[in-house]
């Protein structure tokens, strides 16, 4: 197993309601039998104590369980690394992803194909709008202009300026994200009913994920969907949930891989409950992972690999919005020659 950290240079200082920066460390790992090769990436998030050491040093620990053992039975192996990378569930995702663009390959097909879905009923995803000056949101939403649907990014003090200044410039439906920004269920019933005027169509983990009493008051007052992000991570999260949120927000960094990514899929369908699927800042790799699981959900908001300037990976592609799913076996991810070369 080969692990190497890239950095990853972001197109614009990339602000949400926690952090603001401008490039992003993840970590590759690339496993390899019988000449095939595995792609896995982990995109560590300070919300949940991850960085690119602490993830390196789990995969080192993990590194054993590829040394034997049958590689085509990804659901048992899975089993060997999960106590492993509990607390780094990004390394968990790096190798469920690696694991999975092998078995693809061994079995000469894409994942989709191995999950059963129909890599035609791909959605479209919407582009994220970080928060900014106005000026600078202005331009950037003049930049996404080919996107149907934007998500944008409040939560600090400056929510009515990003909001009207995106509206200068596009009527799209949007989708909001608060990322726990909102600390009282009085202000963000205030907000969200302002955001119900502005054909704003979900709002996306406007308190904090501890407030579930919170969110659940909010729930009762107001139309539109609210999304769990930061208040979960995996399948054993969601049923209490579905007390106080519409949907969810699966993304493999928080899941710990595809696998639980598909089992939350089921979990949340069963609660009836809508199913977003989300991203960190990540190459194409980990984008392209996510975008196999997109004929399954409602929402797709898999737009990390657009927002930096030097993906060392081609992989899923975006026309008008929708993800195109490449055809190749497993991920079906390629390499960029001249690495870091600027798009
Ligand atoms: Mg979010």
């Amino acid at each position: 197993m080969i692990v190497t950290t890239r950095q990853l240079d972001l197109q614009h200082t990339w602000t949400i309601a926690r952090n603001s920066s401008d490039c992003k460390h993840n970590v590759f790992v690339q496993i390899e039998r019988d000449g095939l090769v595995g792609w896995g990436e982990a995109a560590p998030n300070i919300r949940y104590r991850e960085n690119a050491e602490k993830t390196t040093a789990v995969l080192d620990q993990a590194r054993i369980v590829f040394e034997t053992g049958d590689w085509l039975a990804y659901a048992t192996m899975r089993r060997y690394w999960e106590p492993i990378t509990e607390n780094q569930t990004c390394a968990g995702a790096a190798l469920d992803m690696a694991l999975l663009d092998w078995v693809g390959k061994k079995l000469d097909v894409p994942l989709y194909r191995l999950f059963g879905l129909d890599g035609t009923q791909t959605p479209v995803t919407s582009f994220s709008i970080g928060i900014d000056a106005p000026d600078v949101v202005r331009r950037k939403v003049a930049e996404a202009a080919v996107f149907p649907i934007l998500k944008i990014k409040v939560g600090l003090d400056n929510d009515a300026e990003i909001l009207r200044a995106v509206r200068d410039v596009t009527d799209v439906p949007l989708r909001v994200d608060a990322n726990e920004g909102w600390k009282d269920k009085h202000e963000a019933l205030e907000r969200i009913q302002w955001l119900e005027t502005l054909n704003v169509e979900l709002v996306e983990q406007p308190m904090p994920a501890a407030m579930l009493d919170g969110t659940a008051w909010l729930r009762e007052r107001v139309e539109m969907p609210i999304i769990a992000d930061e208040a979960v991570k995996r399948a054993a999260d969601i049923p209490e949930l579905a007390t106080a949120y519409d949907g969810i927000n699966i993304k493999l960094m928080k899941a710990g891989g595809i696998q639980e990514a598909l089992h939350m899929i089921h979990i949340a369908r069963a609660l009836d409950m809508k199913v977003m699927l989300g991203c960190m800042i990540a190459s194409s790799i980990a984008i392209t992972a996510a975008a196999h699981l997109s004929p399954s959900v409602d929402y797709a908001d898999l737009d990390g690999n657009l927002l930096i300037a030097n993906d060392p990976f081609n992989g899923v592609t975006v026309d008008h919005g929708r993800l195109i799913l490449p055809d190749r076996p497993g991920l079906g991810v390629t390499e960029r020659t001249g690495l870091n070369a600027r798009r």
